[in-house]
């Protein structure tokens, strides 16, 4: 059966999300750490100006790299660098008067906006370790702040609290997303499927027919379709009932399954009408398939559902290089079906003023 090529997948949801992120957060990011730089100069504090500029300009050329070539791994790696050097930075000195830290809880945010959930929680445990490395191990006189062991001790405890809770919240986005995904693609599946045979239903095989045929104009490669019809239906649901009647569509789908190749798409074009696309396929090969599913219908034993005696078809085909429009096409192969029908049933009709030879 011809792929369905028109799902949402998970990485390209994935992908637009941080696209997202990383032009907002970039944004935002490197305007607060312009914002904090000119004010760091104003103090004559011309280190933290220097680091909180060189992590505005990595931040907001990640960006920039983003959107020139669409890729992500640019903008994400590149603002979660700068985010890394500034986090050393504001820990290690202490920032404003040891103010610093306070600005460290928003960085776990954006790492895990940026990394997602897996590769975060690694970034997060990694900072972690950092933090209680500069604040218990490294003391450069002039450099490394000064912090009470109350502090320390509870400013790691509680970034490590708050990482946890982000790590459950971007588990749980995650998880929600994935299953948006499964329900949205079930949907995209039901819509396209014949809910009684579980065949294509005549949306599906409309999008083949113009993937089809923009593959006609593009390669030259020819297709056909076989409209098929039972006969006389309606006697057996008048007979034996709608369900029965229900179940004998359903036999004559798998029984079509069976017999087609499997680039070809069986479709319910409706009530007990079936529509055939038959790829790479000319009108006279297309006419020795239908020949070979009429007598397979024919041939059904359908005492197995209960039914006496047996079931017929009809058939019209029409191939694309004949037409050359979709629409024809179907009214073509249309025409042709009727023609079996007034000539009697059971037959394939490939002309509508002379007899079939097959
Ligand atoms: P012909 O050979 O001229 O095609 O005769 P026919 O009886 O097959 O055609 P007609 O158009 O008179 O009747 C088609 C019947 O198919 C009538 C309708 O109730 C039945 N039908 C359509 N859809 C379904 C379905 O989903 N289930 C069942 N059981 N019957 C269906
Ligand atoms: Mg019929
Ligand atoms: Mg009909």
């Amino acid at each position: 059966m011809p792929a369905d090529k028109s799902s949402i997948t998970i990485k390209e949801v994935d992908q637009a999300r941080n696209y997202q992120t990383i032009v907002m957060v970039g944004f935002v990011g490197s305007l607060f750490l312009l914002f904090f730089g000119v004010s760091a100069i104003l103090r004559a504090d011309y280190l933290i100006a220097g680091v909180l500029f060189v992590c505005a300009v990595i931040g907001l050329l990640s960006v920039i790299l983003t959107r020139r070539t669409g890729n992500c791994a640019y903008g994400s790696n590149g603002i979660s660098v700068a985010v890394a050097i500034t986090f050393t930075y504001l820990i290690a000195s202490g920032g404003v008067e040891n103010t610093g830290p306070l600005w460290c809880y928003s960085f776990i945010l954006i790492i895990m906006l940026l990394q997602g959930f897996r590769k975060g929680v690694f970034a997060l445990f990694a900072l972690l370790i950092l933090t209680t490395v500069l604040m218990f191990y490294p003391d450069i006189p002039g450099v490394s702040a000064e912090y009470s062991l109350i502090f320390k001790s509870r400013f790691i405890a509680s970034f490590a609290a708050f990482g946890i809770m982000a790590s459950i919240y971007e588990y749980l986005r995650w998880k929600s997303q994935n299953d948006y995904i499964a329900i949205s693609h079930e949907l995209e599946r039901a819509s396209r499927t014949d809910a009684l045979t579980g065949l294509a239903n005549r949306r599906a095989i409309q999008a083949s027919l113009e993937a089809e045929q923009s593959l006609f104009f593009r390669h030259g490669h020819p297709f056909s379709v076989i409209m098929m019809d039972l006969d006389l239906f309606k006697q057996i649901n008048d007979r034996y009932g709608h369900s029965k009647g229900d179940e004998l569509l359903i036999l004559i789908a798998r029984l079509l399954l069976r017999e087609v190749r499997q680039q070809d798409l069986v479709s319910r074009w409706g009530g007990e009408e079936f529509l055939i696309l038959l790829p790479q396929t000319n009108l006279k090969q297309s006419l020795v398939v239908a020949e070979k599913l009429r007598k397979a219908i024919a041939a059904i034993d359908l005492e197995t559902i209960g039914i006496n005696g047996s079931i017929t078809a009809s058939f019209g085909v029409e191939c694309i290089s004949t037409t050359r429009n979709l629409s024809d096409l179907i009214t073509e192969s249309d025409r042709k079906l009727y023609t079996a029908k007034r000539r009697g049933r059971n037959q394939v009709c490939c002309h509508v003023d002379d007899p079939c030879e097959v």
